[in-house]
């Protein structure tokens, strides 16, 4: 099994359950490992999807508790980090604050606030033809794979969300992102919440994992869990997608390491 290193808590205020719930679920399922990224403060309030800043040491707290209701379990502290133009170097104090295992950059915005993923918004989609939504997407998407503050990307075709997708072959989307993964040594997530959303696909297609193989891009298999019993959820298909892309090792992290290990 995987480890699973994509799971929120409470303080986003669209999760729900305690971390140590989730832990207590992934050895019911025999996660190997663990990890909580819940998404980043900003410096000051931002949007209602976050914690703020002051609650930080609350969410080392609640790790730490997790920690302690399954000692067997190892426990990552990680970070869903927002990559957002202009905040690059809270990214940096950010990174430099805890001694995290790893830091996930994530494209959510593509427009100040305009979350892509976010169901309030998906009337945009029908004023956005396709192909500038996804422009729009990936262009972000490259830089926040060029920015090297993180550790892997989460969920890379998360424009697909609620079905919009332009028309032909979509490789010209990916091939930026994983061409800038590939020279700036970064890796991926296979994120199984896709097939919980309207879109019922896992992040990214296939397409995106055949190219990233050739180019020896790595990944992990996340389940980007808002509640305990999503822990895991998923991850046969995720590893049989893995590996019909011709991927034989996923990744572990630990402070901000990573290494190998088989699928
Ligand atoms: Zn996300
Ligand atoms: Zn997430």
């Amino acid at each position: 099994m995987n480890p699973d290193y994509h799971m929120h808590t409470p303080l986003c205020r669209h999760a729900t359950g305690h971390p140590a719930e989730y832990a207590r679920e992934a050895l019911r399922k025999g996660l190997p490992e663990i990890g909580f990224a819940d998404h980043n403060p900003m410096p000051a309030h931002f949007d209602s999807w976050r914690m703020e800043i002051d609650e930080l040491p609350r969410y080392f707290e609640l790790i730490q508790e997790a920690r302690e209701a399954t000692p067997e379990l190892p426990i990552r502290l990680g970070l869903e980090c927002d990559f957002i133009p202009g905040y690059e170097g809270w990214i940096e104090e950010l990174a430099a604050m805890a001694p995290w295992d790893y830091l996930i950059g994530s494209v959510h915005y593509l427009s100040p606030g305009w979350a892509v993923d976010n169901p309030a918004y998906v009337g945009r989609y029908h004023d956005f033809p396709p192909a500038e939504l996804w422009a729009l997407y990936w262009s972000a998407a490259e830089k926040c794979a060029r920015s090297r503050l993180f550790d892997f990307i989460a969920h890379p075709d998360l424009v697909k969300i609620f079905g919009s997708r332009p028309e032909g072959d979509l490789n010209r989307y990916y091939e930026p992102v994983i061409a800038a993964l590939a020279e700036c040594g970064g890796a991926f997530e296979i994120n199984t919440a896709g097939l919980r959303k309207p879109v019922h696909e896992l992040y990214p297609a296939l397409e995106f994992l055949k190219l990233a193989r050739q180019a020896g891009v790595p990944l992990v298999i996340n389940s980007d869990a808002h509640a305990p019993e999503q822990v895991g959820m998923d991850f046969d298909a995720a590893r049989a997608l893995a590996r019909e892309a011709g991927y034989e090792t996923s990744l572990r992290f630990q402070l901000r390491e990573r290494k190998e290990m088989a699928l």
